[in-house]
């Protein structure tokens, strides 16, 4: 782990493996932090606030991000083959996240020294200003899926702000997290600034949700899971970002251009293997062109390649056994309540390799109300059911609308209960503020609004007598 600039063994002295999905084979050995390491973490980082960080000047600060861009971009490669070693992901996937990783840093290291308060009119014998002010340490929980992406996402602008950083990565995909605060050293982040500490949901986790000196927290991950932490969060009233994920909609009117269409949906649902908090996974088609569609739908996703990250096939395994069992639960259940399976469907060993790999699986006949955990064609009939159906459902990140009325697009676009919506094309870039409606979650990431989540506004007025 690295807790106070530097490389640092667990407090226990215990550790844990990290597992190839492609193979299932363990490749490495990771620090397992629990309570008392995280207390170090949450020590140092609030003394390097104080000392080293907050007063120093923005400038400064912000060029020294941008060194870690850099730093970040020299090592690409490096960073990709880890990335895709420890999470399974095709090699071209992780080093689009690696460049998304540095693109961060570039972004919010260009803002540190643009981060303006207001002056406010009251009285003319009265001065009132507001500042923005970091919070201190803040907290970054994060998921397995975009383990470096995630980390440069969260970080980057909590420490643009003048915060500074204790992050917690998924148990399942360390190793790049871990690698990037070394990277942030070697740029010139001064000790105790950005400190990771790996370790176990109900160990490392746990403990740094409830920490009393943690006055932000970052939270990535699942429905569940986030409950848990706003609960423990409130045991010290910590303002919370939460992102929870989502079960996205393409809307595809009958006018839609296909060609531009299919192969965009299908890459929504392949990428990370479908372990994406914005998957687009409920194509929700005018039932016109429901046959065409989910034909060509079909055609492409039979003929992906399947293998290890690393051999950078079309898509690689899942993460772990859970969620391979998870995924063939949700479709078998699927089918139990009458949807069928277009393509894909099972557990599969390409190459004989023995990790964790399904199918890409396109179920149809789906009735919105199905519980499914695959991409599922839905058909409607008319906007008004197309947008029902999008909205129906507890989640609300991102959508997107395909058609070539601008009107019909606009209207649409209008009605989509999404912190997201996407017309004639599908994600996000790190400019665009990105966040839940509804039980996706609330505040945002990305853009600058995500640089204001990670301050707090002081005002201060004083009343001007006469000389
Ligand atoms: P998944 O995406 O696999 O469903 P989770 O949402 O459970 O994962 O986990 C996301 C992150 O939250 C991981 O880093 C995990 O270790 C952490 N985590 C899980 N449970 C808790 C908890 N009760 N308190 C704090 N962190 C947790």
């Amino acid at each position: 782990m690295i807790v106070d600039g530097e490389s640092v063994r667990s407090r226990s002295g215990r550790t844990f493996e990290s597992v190839d999905p492609s193979t299932g084979v363990p490749v490495a050995s990771v620090a397992r932090g629990d309570l008392e390491d995280v207390d170090r973490a949450v020590r140092v980082a609030n003394a390097a606030f104080e000392g080293r960080w907050r007063r120093r000047p923005p400038a400064e600060r912000g060029s020294i991000l941008l060194d870690l861009a850099n730093l970040i971009s020299d090592r690409a490669d490096e960073l990709a083959a880890l990335e895709s070693l420890d999470t399974g992901k095709p090699l071209h996937e992780a080093r689009l996240d690696v460049a998304v990783a540095a693109r961060y840093f570039e972004y919010y290291a260009g803002a540190v020294d643009k981060i303006f308060g207001q002056t406010i009119p009251v009285s003319s014998d009265a001065l009132a200003f507001s500042s923005r002010e970091p919070f201190g340490v803040v907290g970054h929980i994060i998921p397995w899926n975009y383990p470096i992406a995630i980390s440069a996402r969260t970080v980057a602008p909590a420490l643009a702000a003048g915060n500074t950083s204790v992050l917690k990565p998924a148990e399942q995909a360390s190793l790049t997290p871990i690698r990037l605060a070394e990277l942030g050293l070697e740029a010139g982040l001064p000790p105790g600034v950005f400190n990771v500490v790996p370790g176990f949901a109900e160990e490392a986790g746990r403990a740094l949700a409830e920490h009393s000196g943690i006055r932000r927290l970052s939270f990535t991950g699942s429905l569940e899971t986030g409950r848990e932490v706003m609960a423990a969060c409130a045991a010290h009233v910590t303002p919370l970002t939460m992102e929870l994920g989502g079960k996205s909609p393409h809307l595809i009117f009958a006018d839609a251009d296909l060609r531009r269409a299919v192969p965009t949906i299908v890459e929504a649902i392949i990428h990370n293997a479908g372990q994406t908090c914005t998957a687009g996974s409920r194509v929700i088609v005018d039932r016109r062109i429901e046959s065409d569609l989910t034909e060509l739908l079909r055609q492409r996703l039979a003929g992906l390649t399947l293998g290890r990250g690393l051999d950078d096939p079309d898509m690689g395994p899942l993460i772990s056994q859970s969620q391979l069992d998870r995924v063939a639960g949700y479709v078998g259940v699927a089918q139990e309540q009458g949807a069928t399976i277009v393509v894909g469907g099972e557990r599969t060993r390409p190459g004989d390799l023995d990790g964790y790999f399904f199918q890409p699986t396109l179920l149809a006949d789906v009735q919105p109300e199905h519980v499914v955990a695959s991409q599922e064609v839905i058909r409607f009939q008319g906007v008004e059911e197309a947008i029902r159906i999008a909205n129906d459902t507890p989640y609300g990140l991102t959508a997107a609308i395909w058609t070539s009325d601008l009107d019909l697009a606009m209207w649409t676009a209008n009605r989509m209960e999404a912190g997201q919506v996407f017309i004639n094309c599908y994600g996000a870039g790190v400019e665009l503020p990105f966040g839940g409606w509804k039980q996706s979650g609330f505040g945002r990431e990305k853009g600058m609004e995500a640089l204001l989540e990670y301050t707090q506004s002081r005002t201060i007025a004083a009343v001007l007598a006469k000389p």
